[in-house]
């Protein structure tokens, strides 16, 4: 469905939930895939994300009482508060979460919100990785930003918005998914410092080549637990190394010599979590460089590198997951694929040469099936923009 469509979409179903549709201020945030930089970002560390052409559409405008009304229209559901009491999660309205949650979070900077009334929908697989969560908090953002004049710079939003899912819906995530879905940038991957959030915008220039990801169709239930274990682990490590080295706050401050240095001292779990990031954060690096040089074979190594390092030493991979990789890497004119995302099932992301796709969909999504007997789905993508505020079809900002 193309954008047109899809505003028409948005609107009909704006009309059906609050009467009409007149006066609606539109937006659209997109999901994002991580080409490199994997469990990195909480760790001060560099990540090197897209956005990706699947986004969430919202359309929205004020009330004149203090009443909150937000319609799912993929999920056919509507909630509605009141903002005279305080903003508190919904337990079984799990999605309004991410809305409210930006709303809270614009309470606690300040913001005397109107009441208002929303609606919304969404190209993006949701829970499978890609960052529904966040390109809807984004899209909640920039809309709710147009309409009440509440203002904020574009990377502290992307905080706020994190802010949201930390403490409101209750996920630890980093800053990751937040910026790129609203800094992405048309034809560029992002370049991003965790740390100082000081970012480069660097030319994804693949030539015949292409990013595809491949959704596994698996979700472990112990995403969010082993997620919540590994930055505890992380600490763990943090805490034991600044003991010899004072200056190191986050992993991003070490180096492999600095870790093996402390090695005795570190539990293996321990070592091994600590080793990934290092590493990573090093392949990040290289990876820019190769771009710029137009080294798209050593882009894929690194590719290749980072999922087995996540297989290994950050064990955030799975049974699935890994024949998704192992399969790939079998297809000519596949140079790299990994597991992208918190890890346990969700996508891989494949730098692919355009006419190997439909080998790819035919090899590896039929073994696949066959060894597992599930079904994996192909998402082929440009770096796409970011968030945007759309007027009548016509991106206006
Ligand atoms: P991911 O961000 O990887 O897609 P999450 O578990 O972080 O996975 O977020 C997915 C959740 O976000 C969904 O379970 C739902 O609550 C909410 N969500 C995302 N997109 C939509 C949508 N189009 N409609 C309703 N809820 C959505
Ligand atoms: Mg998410």
């Amino acid at each position: 469905m193309g954008l047109q469509e899809r505003l028409a979409t948005i609107e009909q179903a704006f009309r059906r939930t609050f009467g009409d549709g007149q006066g609606l201020t539109i937006g659209r945030a997109p999901g994002r895939v991580n080409l490199i930089g994997e469990h990195t970002d909480y760790n001060d560390g560099f990540i090197f994300p897209m956005a990706i052409d699947f986004d969430i559409v919202m359309a929205a405008r004020k009330r004149s009482d203090q009443m909150v009304k937000i319609h799912a229209v993929d999920l056919g559901r509507t909630v509605e508060f009141s903002l005279m009491t305080p903003l508190t999660p919904d337990a079984e309205e799990g999605w309004s979460n991410y809305p409210k949650g930006v709303l809270w979070a614009m309470q606690q900077e300040g913001a005397r919100l109107p009441g208002l009334e929303m609606a919304f929908s969404g190209t993006i697989p949701l829970g499978s990785g890609l960052s529904s969560s966040a390109a809807l908090e984004v899209a909640t953002a920039i809309v709710v930003q147009k309409l009440t004049g509440f203002q904020s710079a574009l990377p502290a939003l992307a905080r706020l918005c994190q802010r949201a899912e930390n403490d409101f819906v209750g996920m630890r995530c980093g800053i990751m998914d937040q910026f790129i879905s609203l800094m992405g940038e048309r034809g560029h991957a992002l370049f991003l410092d965790c740390r100082s959030l000081s970012y480069e915008q660097i030319p994804l220039q693949l030539g015949t080549y292409k990013i595809l990801i491949c959704q596994s169709g698996v979700k472990h239930s112990l995403v969010d637990s082993e997620y919540n274990s590994r930055r505890e682990q992380c600490e763990t490590g943090v805490r034991i190394l600044a003991e010899r080295y004072p200056a190191v706050r986050a992993l991003r401050d070490v180096t492999v010599e600095m870790l093996n240095n402390c090695e005795n001292r570190l539990s293996l779990v321990v070592y091994k979590r600590c080793l990934h990031v290092i590493t990573e954060n090093e392949r990040v690096l290289k990876s820019i460089q190769a771009l710029k040089a137009g080294d798209l074979v050593a882009f894929g190594e690194l590719i290749n590198q980072s999922h087995d390092s996540l297989r290994d030493f950050y064990e955030v991979s799975c049974e699935e997951v890994d024949l998704l990789v192992e399969l790939a890497r079998e297809v000519p004119g596949v140079l790299g694929a990994r597991i992208t995302g918190g890890g346990f099932g969700g996508c891989t992301v494949n730098l692919i040469r355009a006419d190997a796709v439909r080998d790819f969909i035919g090899y590896v999504l039929s073994k696949y099936k066959e060894e597992t007997g599930i079904e994996a789905r192909v998402y082929l993508s440009t770096a796409a923009g970011g968030a945007e505020l759309i007027q009548n079809g016509v991106n206006n900002n």
